[in-house]
This record gives C-alpha cells, structure tokens and sequence, in this order.
C-alpha cells in the first residue's frame, strides 16, 4: 500500500487541493495537518463581518465538519509539522509522529509581519490573521476604545471601518505619504482615506511609528514626529510574510516564498506548494510572483491537486482581490505595480467608478469602486492574451 497524500497547513489552499484531490478520482490516503484548532475556514471576514460580531464562527467553515471524514480526509488539528525530511519522504510532527507521504503539499499560508519598533509585544497590541487573533481582539475592543491601527493597506482599512462602527475611536497611521499606497493609484487611496475621514477615523500618512510606549499594557503610539497618541489597543497590520521555514529547512528552493512552477512543483519532486506561500512564473506579468489571496489559494491549489496526481497543467491566472470598506466595495483585477499610466471611468463623486492601469498601452490592471460589472469585464479582457496563448 502506498503512503498517504501529506497535506501541511489547514486552511484555504489545503482545503481546496483535498477537495480537489477527490474531486480528480484519486481514493488514497490524505492526511491534513493544521497547527490551529479550527477546520479549515475563510479569512477575509475576520477583517469584516466576523470582526464586528455580524457573522458566526460556523459560517466561516469552508466545508461542514462531517465533510473530511466522510471524504476519508483525516485532519489532525492542533497539529505543527516542524521537520519535512525529502530524503526519507517523511513529515515530523510537534507530537514527535513522523509520517511518510506518497505526495505532500505545503499549504503554510503567512503569519503577521511583527511590528519592528520597541514595545510591540506590550499587551493591547493585535495583529488579525486567526479566529483566535479576532476573539482576542474582540474581547478587549469596548466601545470607546482609542485603537491606533499601525498600516493604512487594506487589512488597516477594512478594521478601521469594522470598529468605527463598533463605536471604537480610531487612528490609522500609515508611512507612506498615501493609504494602499503598493496596492492603488492616487485616486483610488483619495477615495479609501475620504471614506474613512467622513465616518470620523483619523488618518495620518507619511508617518512613522517610533516606540509603543506602556509599562505591562500599551497606552500611547509615539510617532516619528515625536508626538503620542493615546492609545488603549493597538492593531499591527504592516504585512505579511511566508511560512517558508519548513520547506527551506529541507532545502526545497525558496525565493519570495516557496519556489514553485506552473504546476505547483517544488524543486523536491514530490513535494508541492500552494497558497500564500508560493511563488510562480507568471507568463502574463513576465516574472515570479507571490500571491496573497483567496483566487490564488483556490485556483492554484486545484492546480496542485492535478499536478501531484501526475496531470498537465500550466497555472497562470489573472489575479483578483476585493476589500469592503463601510459600504463600498473594492475589486481588483491584474497587477498594477509597474504601470505608467491610468485612465479613471464613472463618477468618483457619487462612488461608482473604476480605475484602469496601463504600461505603455498594455493594459495590466483594474480596480473598481461599487462597480462590479467593469471588474468582471476587466477579468475577462485581461485573461484574454492567456487563452489566446493557450490556444496557440
Ligand atoms: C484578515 C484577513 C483578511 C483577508 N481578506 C481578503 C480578501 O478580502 N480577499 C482575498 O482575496 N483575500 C483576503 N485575505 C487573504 C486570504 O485569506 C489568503 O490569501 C488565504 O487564506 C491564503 O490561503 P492559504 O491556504 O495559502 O493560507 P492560510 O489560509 O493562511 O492557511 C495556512 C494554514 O497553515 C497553518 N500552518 C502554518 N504552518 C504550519 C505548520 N508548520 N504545520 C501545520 N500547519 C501550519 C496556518 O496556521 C494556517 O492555518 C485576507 C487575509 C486575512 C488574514
């Protein structure tokens, strides 16, 4: 009999490639470790309806807890590889189990960049990546709160707008001389810090974090300027990063995350990876890149779930993103980093727009404001050249 499918890390991209795994025929063995004690769940509530008490844990699930062991999937939960050992084609366990794979999938996901600045570790201060991160947060966000949230991208946003109406008095303080500064031309962060200037939160950008400043508990955020804000709780949200340890230890190829190609292949041949924590050869924006975002934890995922079965598949996707803010809702469709120029449509003023990004006269990217139908549009035209190359 041969050695299970090993499937490291519980969450979005593990998930879909079990899914998949049975979807493709394949009726082995498929073993999931996760390191939390949550089956499988969504991550883009804990930043929005689940942040403010408007949705159930339940609901966050991706499949119904009877769904693994009817599918003969045995998640192990509260489970933490901490050794891949290729030669042996074996995984060790915290619980010092050591279990031998047939195939394994590398689906670690990112942790929260740590704030770098003295007095991060003070309590008061969150960063928001796990169900348990938001229930801690919860617990100590009362209404009247001071919270200063250090980092103006989207997951700083979407919690600014979430506890403003929880009745928290907010801060975002932001480096960068504009909100989503990596992630959005000018016009798109205009519109998200008036969004959040006209519900009442403070924003300061081309600011610095100097020091949380605080004995046991966090009471203030010094700012470069040497200024201090007052502060009962402090949410860190300046990042992510890989969860790439296991791999590089094993010596998989690393480079901005785990090194893999189109179909998912690590340089170990029978080891895979998939999610936030891998890297690919993008043919349409010409270089390797990362992706953090449930399109690529799916898609990619399924791909890998193909790959590891022996089947053809070339992954090369139009990436795609939303954020929700108050009441609007942002989408994203391509990469906009290297673009020269835009081209904005629709009515700023009124909030239905969109944002068209341009290097020379390729279009590489679209963001959306409350205008669903141009992101769909843009998902299909961007995709085009891809099926037009596939069909060659
Ligand atoms: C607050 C928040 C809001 C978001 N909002 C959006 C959004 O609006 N739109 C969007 O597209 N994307 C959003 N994302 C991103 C999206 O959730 C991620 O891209 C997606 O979850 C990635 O899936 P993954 O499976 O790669 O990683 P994850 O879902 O993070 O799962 C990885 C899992 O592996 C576990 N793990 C790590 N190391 C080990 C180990 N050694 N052993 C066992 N288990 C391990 C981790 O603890 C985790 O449970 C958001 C993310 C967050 C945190």
């Amino acid at each position: 009999m041969s050695a299970p499918f090993v499937i490291i890390g519980a969450g979005q991209a593990a998930a879909q490639a079990a899914v998949s795994l049975r979807a493709e025929g394949y009726g082995g063995e498929i073993v999931m470790l996760g390191d939390e004690t949550h089956l499988p769940y969504q991550r883009p509530p804990l930043s929005k309806a689940f942040l403010a008490g408007e949705m159930s844990a339940d609901r966050l699930e991706l499949k119904a807890p009877n769904f693994y062991p009817d599918s003969g999937i045995d998640v192990r939960l509260g489970t933490r590889a901490v050794r891949l050992l290729p030669a042996e084609k074996a995984v060790e366990t915290d619980g010092g189990i050591r279990i031998p794979y047939e195939r394994a999938l590398i689906a670690t996901g990112t942790r929260a960049r740590a704030l770098p600045v003295p007095g991060a570790d003070l309590q008061g201060v969150f960063s928001i990546r796990t169900i348990d991160d938001v229930a801690r947060f919860r617990a100590a966000a009362q209404a009247g709160a001071k919270l200063v949230i250090v980092g103006g991208g989207y997951i700083g946003l979407e919690v600014a707008a979430k506890a403003n109406k929880m009745g928290l008095d907010v801060t975002v303080v932001e480096g960068q001389p504009r909100v989503l500064a990596r992630v959005a031309c000018e016009d798109i962060s205009r519109y998200a810090a008036g969004l959040q200037l006209a519900h009442g939160v403070r924003v300061l950008t081309a600011t610095g974090v100097a020091t949380l400043t605080g004995t046991d508990r966090v009471s203030g955020v010094e700012l470069s300027t040497g200024a201090v804000l007052p502060a009962d709780l402090v949410l860190s949200a300046v990042g992510a990063v890989p969860n790439v340890e296991l791999a590089a230890e094993a010596g998989l190829a690393i480079e901005n995350g785990i090194k893999v190609d189109a179909a998912a292949r690590t340089s170990d041949p029978c080891i895979f990876a998939a999610g936030d924590v891998a890297s690919f050869p993008s043919a349409l924006y010409g270089r390797r890149i990362r992706l953090e975002s449930v399109q690529n934890a799916i898609d990619q995922a399924k791909a890998a779930a193909k790959s590891m079965l022996g089947g053809a598949v070339a992954y090369d996707p139009v990436p795609w993103f939303w954020s929700d803010q108050y009441d609007t809702k942002l989408q994203i469709a391509g990469l906009l980093d290297g673009f020269e120029r835009t081209e904005t449509e629709g009515d700023v003023a009124a909030g239905r727009f969109c944002v068209r990004y341009f290097a020379g006269e390729r279009p590489i990217a679209v963001c959306s404001v409350n205008d669903p139908r141009s992101h769909m549009l843009a998902r299909r035209a961007l995709a085009a050249p891809l099926a037009q190359g596939s069909a060659a």
